[in-house]
Formats: C-alpha cells, structure tokens, sequence
C-alpha cells in the first residue's frame, strides 16, 4: 500500500497484493480462452459494482472476441450479508439467446447472489453460462448447487476490500484485496 495512502489505518492486512491480483488474472485468462475451443464469442456479463475492476483487467486477459455487458442486482440483508432475495436494478442490453455468457464476480459469499442470476440468465436461453469470481469464501457456501467455473482465489472468511469490492461504497479503488478492520464496520 502506498505510504500515503488515505485508508491506510482501515486496512488490517493486505491479503492479496497487486502482483499476485494480475498475475492470477492473467492466468485465468488463459484458462477461459482455452475453455472455448472454437474461438466463440462471449458475452462477459459484470456484476455492478464489485466486479468492474477485475472485468476491465480479465477481458484484457481473453484471446476471444468478446461483448460487454452489465448488471446491476441488489440483495437485500444487513451491511455485510446477503438475504438471498435478489432485486434487479439494472438488467443486460443484449439479446443472450444462443450466445455464450461468462458473468463476471467479485466474491461468492454464500453463493446466493450468483444462483439467483444464473436461474435467471438460464430463462432465456442462452448457448452456455459459465462463472468467473475472482474470489471465494468456501466456507460460507449456503447454495451448494453454485460454483465457479475460473476461481481466482479462495479467501477465508473474512470481510475484504479492495479491486472493486467496497464498504458502504468506500475503499473500491485500492489495487490489493485487503481485510477491513473489524471496528470499521462490527
Ligand atoms: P452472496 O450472495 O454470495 O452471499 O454474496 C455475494 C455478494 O456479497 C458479493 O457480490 C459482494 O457484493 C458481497 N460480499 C460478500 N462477501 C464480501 C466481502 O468480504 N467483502 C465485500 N466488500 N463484499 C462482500
């Protein structure tokens, strides 16, 4: 972390530094482009917020001719948890009929989230839907039916911050995965 950086008394530990982040990343890449084999066109679908940094950094990574889309979903719960009830606030522009779709994540928590748009994705009848979650807390899995296709890292469970993922939208622009202290939001 930058010696000046302003959050630096928030952050209780870096768990994943930049380097390792975007050499994962990178390998990942490589991982889903040889999942295509025939050179398909994939509509990588992100999930608002979290995932932005890791789709714009990931879709760098893919050797495939490749739409952006978006998503926005919220789930209702206290602070830190999700209830599982899903509510769209945001819906994708493309037609996914026949296409293949990767959504893009920031974290599988309790895997909640990521059930509730695959069902949905799957009603309209797409070619495939795969996942990319950069991160994963597998101890928490409530939805076991759920999994990643490309995971980049599996985490303990712990709240993180960093590359997207926020507290009460702070904290999204540091370049690392790091663990808030528990003060700042127990
Ligand atoms: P799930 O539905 O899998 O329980 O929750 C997924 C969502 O919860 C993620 O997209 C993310 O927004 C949020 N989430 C889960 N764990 C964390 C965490 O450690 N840090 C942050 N910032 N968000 C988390």
């Amino acid at each position: 972390m930058r010696s000046d950086s302003i959050f630096k008394d928030d952050i209780a530990k870096i768990i994943i530094p930049e380097r390792v982040l975007q050499n994962r990343i990178e390998e990942l890449g490589g991982e889903i482009t040889s999942s295509y084999q025939h050179g398909e066109e994939v509509v990588m679908v992100c999930i608002l917020r979290g995932a932005v940094m890791f789709m714009a950094d990931l879709s760098q990574q893919i050797n495939l001719p490749v739409i952006f889309d978006f998503m926005d979903v919220s789930s209702y719960g206290v602070a830190t948890e999700s209830s599982g009830v899903v509510r769209i606030i945001k819906d994708l522009e493309e037609n996914i009929e026949n296409r293949h779709v990767l959504i893009v994540e920031d974290i599988m928590d309790t895997g909640k989230t990521l059930k509730y748009v695959v069902d949905m994705l799957q009603t309209r009848n797409p070619a495939s839907i795969k996942i990319a979650t950069l991160l994963d807390k597998p101890e928490r899995r409530v939805v076991k039916q759920i999994n990643a296709d490309f995971n980049g890292f599996e985490i303990p469970d712990e709240f993180v911050v960093g590359y997207g993922l926020d507290f009460a939208e702070r904290y999204r622009n540091l370049p690392f995965i790091g663990v808030l202290k528990k003060e700042l939001y127990s």
